[in-house]
C-alpha cells in the first residue's frame, strides 16, 4: 500500500505559503509506516514548527494505469478525512537548498487517518469538510475548491505510478495551515459528523 499526497490544490492554501499556482498536479508519497489510526499523536523531537493540513482522503480500489479522466471515477468509491502533518521547518529548509520533501512529510504517525469512510456517492454535490483546533475552526474545505478534481488526480498520477487496491491519495489542504502544539485537540469533520480526533502528547 502506498500513500500519495497532493500538494497546492487549493488556490487560498497556495496563497498562504506564497506558492504559484500549479499546472499539473504535484505530488508526493508517505511510507504506509505514516498511517496513524490511534487517538494520540507524540510531537516528534525532530522539528519545531509542526502544522496540521487536513486533507480529503480516497482510497482506490482496484489496479490501474495510463487511467483516462472519464474513467477515473470507477476506481473508488469512499473517501474520508486525515491529515498531512508537515514539519514545516524542515520543509522550508528544502524548499530552499531544492531538495525532496520526505523527511518533513514522511516521518513516523505524520497522516493520521480516519477509521470511518463514507460513500462518495452520498455528497453529489460535493464534500464540506472543517477542521477545528481547540474547539474553534481553523480550516474550511470543499472538493468543489480543488485545483484538480479527485479524478483529474488519478488520471494525472496513474501516468506515472500504477495505482493498486488500498493505496490513499490525500488530495490536498485547504487554507488555515498551521501550528499544533503539545496539549492541542485536533478534531475533524464532515457535514457535522466527525470523523477523526487526535490529542497531541
Ligand atoms: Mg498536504
Amino acid at each position: 500500500m502506498k500513500i500519495i499526497c497532493i500538494g497546492r490544490n487549493y488556490i487560498g492554501h497556495a496563497k498562504e505559503m506564497n506558492s504559484p499556482l500549479p499546472s499539473s498536479p504535484i505530488y508526493f508519497l508517505k511510507p504506509d509506516t505514516s498511517i496513524l489510526r490511534t487517538k494520540n499523536f507524540y510531537y516528534p523531537k525532530f522539528t519545531n514548527s509542526l502544522h496540521y493540513e487536513c486533507e480529503l482522503v480516497i482510497k482506490i480500489e482496484k489496479v490501474g494505469k495510463n487511467i483516462q479522466e472519464k474513467y477515473a471515477h470507477t476506481y473508488y468509491s469512499e473517501f474520508t478525512l486525515g491529515i498531512d502533518f508537515t514539519a514545516r521547518d524542515l520543509q522550508s529548509e528544502c524548499k530552499k537548498s531544492g531538495l525532496p520533501w520526505e523527511i518533513a512529510k514522511g516521518f513516523d504517525n505524520s497522516a493520521p487517518l480516519s477509521k470511518k469512510w463514507l460513500k462518495i456517492n452520498d455528497f453529489p454535490d460535493g464534500v464540506q469538510f472543517t477542521l477545528n483546533k481547540n474547539n474553534k475552526i481553523v480550516q474550511s474545505g470543499d472538493s468543489n475548491q480543488m485545483i484538480f478534481s479527485f479524478d483529474k488526480i488519478i488520471s494525472y498520477l496513474s501516468k506515472f505510478i500504477t495505482l493498486k487496491k488500498g493505496d490513499l491519495i490525500f488530495t490536498g489542504t485547504p487554507q488555515g495551515v498551521g501550528e499544533v502544539n503539545i496539549g492541542d485537540v485536533l478534531e475533524a469533520s464532515v457535514g457535522g459528523q466527525d470523523l477523526l480526533k487526535i490529542n497531541i502528547k
